[in-house]
């Protein structure tokens, strides 16, 4: 029986990831904040499945403790202050779990485990302001943000202790990906809210944005430029990308994502379109909701997964926005159901 150790268990990722190893046979352990674990979380289900150990990347010894108690074959390091808009506001510690955190624990693995195989999470967010469209594995990082700057620090280290150390290190630099389980402070997650907020009647929501107004006000959605556009795809496809790089023969980096662009107008259209309403009469654009500096048209050149992993998205656009409204609305309605 393998055994895997995931940071960032608590997470989207971590969390579709777990269940995906569990299925394969894996013993899987799960590194997570304390506090973290004792809250509802993505991964509560999955209580008496996995065998947590609790732990800070910001604490070097936490790491290696994990990793002594694990012993494991596959690590995947999911965590990190994931939030590029927030990073804004906790530059210094998003470099210190996004950036710090990963090179504690490749060293860790290093001296302790050296045999380890060690999946690190990239991001397309990397790629920033990029001259090139798509972007592939060559692609010049232009980071846009202190979480993109933070994850360029990381890749390269992971390349650099690949080289240098001869360590089984694979980047995935994965473009964006969604799902029932992202958080509500996540654009794509509040498009689905709105959505189904509106087709239940609610005007003004319970659920609040970051700055403290309720996510549906007076019947509107705001969100800040709808004509931001990403390369979007759902986790569980993308968590299966990162199992696959593990099981090569050689390490690397790869880019994973749909290959396909839309716009926050497009992921209105369709979520909106699911409850059978016109967005255009439920969501607004707000100039205080842009970003100082968003970051420029990624779009993922996939060709290096798909023909090295085999790698192919099997959930389409359409059915990941249908499945994140078809959750909202499963959530509010039975929220509703309890205040009766
Ligand atoms: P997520 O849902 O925000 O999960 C991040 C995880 O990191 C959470 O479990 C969080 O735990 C944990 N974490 C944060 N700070 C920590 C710390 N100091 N010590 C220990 N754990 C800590 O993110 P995700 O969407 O699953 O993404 C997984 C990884 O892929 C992240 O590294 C992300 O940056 C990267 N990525 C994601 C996307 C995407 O579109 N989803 C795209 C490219 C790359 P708490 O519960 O304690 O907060």
């Amino acid at each position: 029986m393998k055994t895997a150790l995931i940071t960032g268990i608590t997470g989207q990722d971590g969390s579709f990831l777990a269940e995906f190893l569990l299925d394969r046979g894996y013993k899987v352990y799960g590194f997570t904040r304390r506090e973290s674990w004792i809250r509802p979380n993505n991964s509560s289900h999955l209580a008496d499945r996995i065998t947590v150990l609790f732990g800070d990347m910001s604490e070097g010894i936490d790491i290696a403790n994990a990793l002594q108690e694990a012993k494991p074959d596959e690590i995947y390091n999911l965590a990190s202050q994931s939030r590029p808009g927030e990073s804004w506001s906790r530059s210094a510690e998003t470099l210190i779990i996004n950036g710090l955190g990963a090179i504690r624990l490749f060293e860790a693995v290093r001296h302790g485990l050296p045999k380890a195989r060690i999946y690190h999470a990239s991001s397309s967010e990397m790629f920033g302001h990029a001259e090139v469209i798509p972007q592939n594995e060559n692609t010049a990082f232009q980071p846009l943000n202190p979480y993109a700057a933070a994850k360029v620090y990381a890749h390269q280290m992971a390349r650099i202790c690949r080289d240098s150390y001869g360590m089984f290190i694979s980047s995935g630099i994965l473009f964006n990906h969604e799902s029932e389980r992202r958080p509500l402070h996540f654009v794509t997650q509040k498009i689905a809210y709105g959505a189904a907020c509106a087709s239940l009647g609610i005007v003004n929501s319970r659920d609040r944005n970051e700055r403290g107004q309720p996510i549906v006000a007076n019947g509107k959605l705001a969100l800040g430029n709808l004509e931001v556009a990403r390369d979007w795809g759902h986790a569980s496809d993308f968590v299966r990308a990162m199992w696959v790089m593990l099981q090569q023969e050689k390490p690397g980096d790869f880019v994973v994502g749909t290959g396909q662009l839309h716009t926050l107008r497009d992921l209105c259209h369709v979520a909106y379109g699911r409850v059978g309403l016109d967005w255009k009469d439920h969501v607004i654009s707000d100039p205080a909701l842009v970003r100082p500096l968003e970051t420029g048209q990624t779009l993922a050149d996939p060709s290096k997964a798909r023909k090295v992993l085999n790698w192919e998205p099997a959930i389409s656009f359409e059915e990941m926005v249908g499945k994140m409204v078809d959750a909202q609305l499963e959530r509010l309605s039975r929220r509703a159901g309890r205040d009766e």
